[in-house]
């Protein structure tokens, strides 16, 4: 059977890797996950104090952006792969809030966005991949057999990223957390390159009273009717 392009778009904290993770593995499609890109660019200027300090150098850092090399290592014992920032593993660094709260402002920037989809399409120009992030569906990959667009409410999704960063030991309120889902989803939708909205063609799945064998086995089954269909 012919292998398609999965495209999974959606808000911040919607679950979108999770699913997206699973549903590789069901199909035994490679999965990729575009914002660990945006993560590891920022990581990259907070460390480089592009951004962070008094005052962002956007300019020095789209001049530095040759010095970024990202890597998608496959952990087998974990099951997925995991994000390298020049040679480092970055994984537990790129999901703090820290580099939440910066994250959309340097996915704002074309020259950055640019590199990002030029690697993300020769990711997947096979096929056989489940690709999730913001503009997949719109921009990296707008002939994508399937494509879904991810919602629930900013309340459920913060709730959910709250706990999942209390899990992980970081200090956080979840007042905080709110406030960093819906910033995001601001700048996300509003910036002038590529913003945040839902392909005409894809399916929108509101996800805030579903759980997650529910929404698994529901899109699972819609990719095989589009695999049977291709
Ligand atoms: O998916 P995740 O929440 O890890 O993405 C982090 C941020 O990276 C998003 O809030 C967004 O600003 C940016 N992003 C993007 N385009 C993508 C993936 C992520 O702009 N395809």
């Amino acid at each position: 059977m012919g292998k398609i392009t999965i495209a999974i778009d959606g808000y911040s904290s919607t679950g979108k890797s999770t699913i997206a993770k699973q549903l590789a593995k069901a199909l035994d499609y490679v999965y990729v996950d575009t914002g660990a890109m945006y993560r590891a660019v920022t990581l990259f200027a907070m460390q480089e104090g592009f951004i962070g300090g008094d005052k962002d150098d956007l300019e020095g850092l789209v001049h530095a952006l040759s010095k970024v090399e990202l890597k998608f290592v496959y952990n087998k014992s974990l099951g997925f792969s995991e994000m390298y920032l020049n040679g480092e593993n970055v994984e537990q660094q790129i999901r703090t809030l820290a580099v939440s709260q910066q994250v959309s402002k340097v996915a704002t920037i074309e020259k950055v966005r640019l590199k990002l989809v030029g690697m993300q399409k020769e990711m997947g120009k096979k096929k056989g991949v489940v690709m999730d992030g913001r503009d997949i569906g719109t921009v990296v990959f707008p002939n994508a057999e399937f494509k879904i667009f991810m919602t629930a409410s900013p309340e459920t999704r913060a709730f959910r990223r709250y706990k999942e960063l209390l899990d992980k030991g970081e200090e956080v309120s979840y007042k905080e957390v709110l406030k960093n889902v819906q910033t995001r989803d601001y700048i996300d939708s509003h910036r002038e390159f590529s913003p945040l909205k839902k392909a005409d063609d894809a399916i929108e799945f509101d996800n805030s009273d579903m759980g997650l064998k529910e929404q698994l086995e529901r899109i699972y089954n819609f990719a095989l009717r589009k695999i049977e269909g291709n």
